[in-house]
């Protein structure tokens, strides 16, 4: 079992990995592609002290190398969902199931805006992660929207479990559905429902009957990935340790509120880092 697992990979991820190395847990960092952090799209940084001058996609390396020559795992995937197994958490990296002690959370500002209904229906009716859920929909009928390719893989996996599956593409172009799959144009408005449950999305003007609505999203709003995790809007909420409401989870960088900056992001990197190896030698302690 891993000691930290660090979701995300910007420099706020990558200073919470150094400084786990650094108390000798052992650590991985789920993230996707390092051009993925938005440190990558920074032309110039002249504000973060000692590197006057330096090109984002520079100092991104030079933070991952660091992290590399520390120790640290990378595995590239986009992480769904984390479950609480009571004294530690389960992390569903693209279906393989990693069991880590802490958790530090640093998937950076959280772009995704949602639409009314769709966080009060989550886990009744609402999900991210049809791989996760999909079960739950047996026989049943869903929509999927995709804001991306991944959205396909996802109606692809649940055709072969409900009555009906449509999918509500808003990129261009699809590639890869199965015939199966019904394709619908349109903007999603809202999730609809009844008794506590989703009924229908609404779709422009017009109701979608269904039992399921799954999102494939660029960007996954940070209490879908953990179930109980407190935000504030989209950002979650931390202690001055960066510890949120959940035991054992920290969260560091943009993902915990402004000023955007790097500096903040490293030093919330090293203080969850900080935090999640007191905890766990916490533990140890008790443990004996
Ligand atoms: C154009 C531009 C210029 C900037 N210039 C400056 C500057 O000069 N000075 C300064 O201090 N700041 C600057 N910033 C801001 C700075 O880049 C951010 O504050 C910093 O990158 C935040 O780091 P982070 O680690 O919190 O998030 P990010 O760097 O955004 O990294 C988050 C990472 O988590 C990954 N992720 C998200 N969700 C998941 C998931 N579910 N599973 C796996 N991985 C996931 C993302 O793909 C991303 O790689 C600039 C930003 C931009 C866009």
């Amino acid at each position: 079992m891993l000691d930290v697992a660090i979701i995300g990979g910007g420099p706020a991820a990558l200073s919470a990995a150094v400084n786990c190395r650094q108390r000798n847990k052992s650590v991985c960092i789920f993230g996707r592609s390092l051009d993925s952090s938005l440190l990558f799209a920074a032309e110039k940084v002249d504000n973060y002290l000692g590197l006057p001058d330096i090109g984002g996609e520079e100092m991104l390396n030079r933070f991952y190398a660091h992290a590399v020559k520390n120790g640290v795992e990378f595995k590239e995937c986009r992480i769904k969902q984390i479950l609480s197994m009571g004294e530690h958490y389960m992390i569903n990296a693209d279906n393989e199931f990693i069991e880590a002690k802490t958790i530090i959370l640093a998937m950076g500002l959280s772009k995704s805006k949602g639409i009314p209904g769709e966080m009060e229906y989550l886990g009744k009716g609402v999900s991210y992660c049809a791989t996760c859920d999909g079960m739950l929909y047996r026989g049943k009928k869903v929509a999927v929207i995709g804001e991306n390719e991944e959205g396909e893989a996802e109606a692809n996996f649940l055709a072969d479990l409900c009555r009906e599956v449509i999918y509500i593409p808003l990129y261009q172009p699809v590639v890869n559905l199965k015939e199966t799959v019904m394709v619908k144009e349109g903007k999603p408005k809202a999730v609809c429902g009844e008794d506590g449950r989703v009924v229908a999305l609404e779709l422009d003007g017009e109701e979608l009957a269904c039992d399921g609505i799954f999102f494939a999203k660029n960007s996954t709003p940070p209490e879908s990935l953990l179930f109980g995790l407190q935000t504030d809007g989209k950002n979650i909420l931390v202690d001055r340790n960066m510890a949120t409401n959940l035991p054992g989870v920290y969260a560091a960088g943009d993902c915990t509120g402004a000023p955007y900056q790097i500096a903040k992001a490293v030093g919330e990197g090293l203080v969850a880092a900080l935090s999640a190896a007191t905890e766990i030698d916490r533990r140890e302690r008790e443990k004996k």
